[in-house]
């Protein structure tokens, strides 16, 4: 057997990271067994389908590196196929015609519920004959739901589960105005979709046992299910806003880098012994749903920005200056010429030593393309004080005189500069930093200097001494 998984979005307009996770999980668990991975876009509300909101969920997905192995399967496409289904089980006495009124139902609903019964549908037209069919009056199709015994679904990851039959209703397969349900649109398109394992939420575990019913009356194999336990908050109450960010899009806003994402949701709810950071090879190599726990996991943003951190430290130096000159590109008074990205380059190893996320790697990168008069921050403010603005204008004639200008050089002018002046370095190097950087924070001092140039360096310097 060949592993089919599928990732089933609804266009809603956001990819959120239980979905994306949901995505990621069928994704490796189909690369793992040399399977395929599947795309299926729900877009039966054609209202909330828009393009853009199905844009929404292909960005996301390209950037978090997961690809589809066919082409996406648009479930509206299908319909003809669905109502083809419902109508064969209605052929084979597996469904029937429903006349019911809305008024009838609504009775129906009520006396149950006064009697203390679930609000089912009671079967009402179940074993009606065909001949009582009021005419030219609506009908929705419904399923023959099993009244005796249980379904028992083997969850990869929930064990056993199982519901009374008695507990289903015939539910309506077919709509009185033709189309087709959710419930029944799923089984058919999995089905034909050769589809042999279902990775989702355990928000889906109730549908789980009416599709089963679908199923079993076509006379087609189940899939193998595997339900994952939902995301939740900290405090472990259902994710929401309040918690901080949900969606993937607002993650990549804030600077996250898409293997840090991935490797995050992979390892909220699957382990495999201690490894915690993985490689897309390592996860592939890894993943499998024996993995994957069973209770719900919490969210937690601190441990997700230090794997960011950690990813950063490891990532290519050109892609992470391409992206902090993006992001320098909608700052203010931030040149973004060829030579503020040879600056950056040049200096990136010390930056992406400090920052966490991209957002904070660009704000800490933004001094290299500034110009004097530069601002500075209060502590760097601190610094200038007018002894050590005199005392930076002595150390510009140094700096002059320093052949080549790279980071030995300077460092060994800074150290000669420290002892004739009998001060310690860093009563040297701390005024320095704040003068050309703006702040008192930057990668080390040498090479912040080799970065921005000399006649940059001087310049900086210049602007701080011009007016003592
Ligand atoms: N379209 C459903 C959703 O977005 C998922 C359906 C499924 O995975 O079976 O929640």
């Amino acid at each position: 057997m060949t592993v089919r998984t599928r990732f089933a979005p609804s266009p809603t307009g956001l990819l959120h990271i239980g979905n994306a996770r949901a995505a990621l999980f069928n994704f490796l668990y189909a690369r793992h067994h040399g399977g395929q991975f599947l795309l299926r876009i729900e877009d039966t509300d054609r209202e909330r389908s828009t393009q853009k909101a199905v844009d929404v969920l292909f960005d996301g997905l390209a950037w978090m590196g997961i690809e589809a192995d066919e082409k996406p399967v648009f479930q509206s496409t299908r319909q003809a196929r669905h109502t083809e289904v419902a109508h064969a089980l209605l052929e084979r006495g597996l469904a029937y015609r429903c006349y019911c009124t809305a008024e009838e139902l609504k009775e129906m609903r009520e006396t149950a519920m006064a009697e203390g019964r679930p609000p089912r549908y009671n079967g009402m037209w179940r074993d009606r004959d065909p001949s009582e069919a009021p005419a030219n009056t609506p009908y929705t199709i419904r399923i023959k739901a099993p009244r005796e015994g249980e379904t028992v679904i083997h969850d990869l990851v929930q064990g056993d589960v199982r519901v009374a039959n008695a507990e289903l209703d015939d539910m309506i397969i077919l709509r009185a105005d033709g189309t087709p349900v959710y419930q029944l649109a799923v089984v058919v398109d999995d089905h034909d979709m050769d589809i042999t394992h279902v990775i989702r939420g355990d928000d889906h575990l109730t549908n789980t046992f009416r599709q089963a019913m679908i199923y079993r009356a076509m006379g087609w194999d189940l899939p193998h299910f595997a339900h994952l336990p939902l995301i939740h908050g900290p405090d472990g109450a259902k994710l929401s806003k309040r918690h901080g960010a949900q969606s993937v899009v607002e993650f990549r806003e804030m600077g996250y880098l898409p293997e840090a994402l991935n490797n995050y949701l992979l390892r909220l709810g699957w382990g495999h012994g201690d490894a915690e950071i993985l490689s897309r090879e390592e996860q592939i190599r890894l993943f499998d749903l024996d993995g994957v726990g069973r209770s719900p996991s919490r969210m937690d943003y601190a441990k997700l920005l230090h794997i960011n951190g950690v990813w950063m430290r490891q990532a290519d130096d050109t892609r992470l200056t391409n992206d902090v000159m993006e992001r320098l590109g909608k700052m203010e008074g931030v040149d973004t010429s060829d030579a503020t990205r040879a600056r950056v380059l040049d200096l990136m190893p010390g930056l992406k030593e400090r920052a966490k996320t991209l957002v904070e790697l660009a704000d800490n990168a933004a001094f290299l393309g500034r110009s004097v008069p530069l601002t500075f921050d209060p502590k760097a403010e601190k610094q200038l004080t007018p002894e050590n603005r005199v005392m930076l204008g002595k150390l510009a004639e140094a700096l002059k005189a320093t052949e080549p200008f790279g980071k030995e050089a300077i460092d060994a002018t800074l150290r000669q500069f420290a002892e004739t002046h009998e001060m310690k370095l860093g009563k040297v190097a701390q005024p320095l930093r704040a003068a050309v950087t703006g702040s008192t924070m930057s990668p080390g001092i040498d090479d912040t200097l080799a970065a921005l140039g000399r006649d940059e360096v001087i310049a900086r310097i210049n602007a701080v001494t011009a007016h003592e």
